[in-house]
């Protein structure tokens, strides 16, 4: 398990005062346990509690009223219910919005919300802030890793979309917010432990309920960490990208380590896959890179036996990448080979791309921005 250094505790408070937001109902019990809530009263209270939490989505102590004023008091005086502060909120031609979210000095995070995704709308976050893996077409692959996300900050992602869309109390039906997908920064398997956790408290069905089976985690194929996240029933999504070691050892570096026969044999391994639990292949398409229809059919080999779905991602540029992406009859071409071999291969619809928000161009904008002040600088310096 990668476990850095850089694995801080968490600092997701605005105020001095430690915030609940993110906590399970596990976590929330030495909290109540310490203002005073008695033992054998830690179960119930702690239900209680979560409960106001994510399933009203509750910011202030003082709404809940199935709890003494003293408790409410106590729980006042020593905890919040702040989410994180959000610097920036913007909202695409398309529908789709992006929050820069800050949860402590220098930890910024993009949240990305995509509407009708098919009947649904899918929520993209962050478990990250940067990436240790350099991936020569992704934008977040150029930022170091900053560090690993606390499952409280994860977990605070999606409450700070539900607050903005005003989807509390968690609504049983039409929900705007059904899906929820690790595809934004950093790999989520080298953040495994926080990932867990925050995944408990999301699907759990007395708050957010949103379920496993709703919950995609996107990986550039760390293998020895895949066996767990099958443990954890939710779905599996593979970076694939390349067909032969040779190349995507260039576009996806970790190849080097993990190659395509480990990373198959691990898929292969994940449990219960089936027509209704199939494996999403993200492939990119690069133009004259890894689009040709000879790719397709080595593709429909490798996939053979596995219930999957190909999403086939136009590239999304990035200021500095050295990548176009294939266009659309190419695309339409490879899509077609896949479905005449009776695998779904739908083309991803490039999303929000007037406000960065499609794949691969997160990166944070504290980056951008002590880009542009060291800039600024040095003008300055020079033109004094
Ligand atoms: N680190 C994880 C999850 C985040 S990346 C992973 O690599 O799977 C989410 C998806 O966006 C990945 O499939 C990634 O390969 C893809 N992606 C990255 N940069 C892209 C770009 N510039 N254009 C299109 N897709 C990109
Ligand atoms: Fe990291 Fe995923 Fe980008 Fe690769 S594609 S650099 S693993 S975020």
């Amino acid at each position: 398990m990668n476990t850095t250094l850089l694995d801080k505790t968490p600092q997701t408070q605005i105020t001095s005062k430690p915030t609940l937001i993110g906590l399970s109902m596990d976590e929330l019990k030495p909290c109540l346990a310490q203002i005073g809530v008695p033992d054998n009263m830690l179960r119930m209270r702690s239900k209680q509690l979560f409960h106001w939490m994510y399933h009203y989505g509750i910011q202030d102590f003082d709404l809940i009223t199935d709890m003494a004023k003293e408790l409410r008091q106590k729980l006042k005086e020593n905890f919040t219910l702040d989410r994180a502060e959000v610097i920036e909120r913007l909202v695409s031609k398309d529908g789709t919005r992006k929050w820069l979210i800050r949860t402590a000095p220098g930890i910024e995070i993009e949240i990305v919300y995509i509407p009708d995704v098919a009947r649904s709308g899918a929520l993209c976050v962050s478990s990250q802030v940067g990436c240790t893996l350099n991936c020569s077409f992704c934008h977040t692959g150029t930022q170091k890793l900053v560090r690993n996300l606390t499952s409280q900050e994860i977990v605070m992602q999606l409450m700070i979309a539900r607050d903005d869309l005003s989807e509390w109390p968690t609504p049983f039906e039409d929900r705007q917010i059904t899906n929820m997908v690790f595809m934004g920064m950093g790999e989520p398997l080298y953040n495994y432990e926080n990932v867990a956790r925050a995944i408990e408290v999301i699907s759990d069905g007395e708050g957010i309920a949103i379920g496993r089976r709703r919950i995609t985690v996107s990986t550039s194929g760390i293998v020895p960490e895949m066996d767990e996240l099958g443990r954890l029933g939710v779905m599996l999504a593979v970076s694939l990208h390349a067909t032969n070691d040779t190349l995507r050892d260039v576009l996806v570096p970790i190849n080097k380590k993990y190659n395509l026969e480990m990373l198959f044999d691990a898929i292969r391994a994940y449990p219960d896959l089936s027509n209704s639990k199939r494996v999403t292949f993200e492939y990119v398409m690069l133009k004259g890179v890894n689009d040709s229809i000879k790719e397709a059919e080595i593709l429909i080999k490798l996939l053979r036996g596995i219930p999957s779905k190909v999403n086939l991602i136009p590239f999304n540029p990035w200021p500095g990448s050295n990548f176009v992406s294939s266009n659309h009859a190419t695309i339409k071409g490879f899509s077609d080979r896949l479905f005449n071999a009776g695998i779904s291969a739908p083309i991803r619809r490039p999303r929000g791309r007037d406000i960065l928000a499609a794949c691969g161009q997160l990166r944070s904008e504290s980056v951008k921005k002590r880009a542009s002040a060291i800039r600024a600088e040095r003008e300055e310096s020079l033109n004094p």
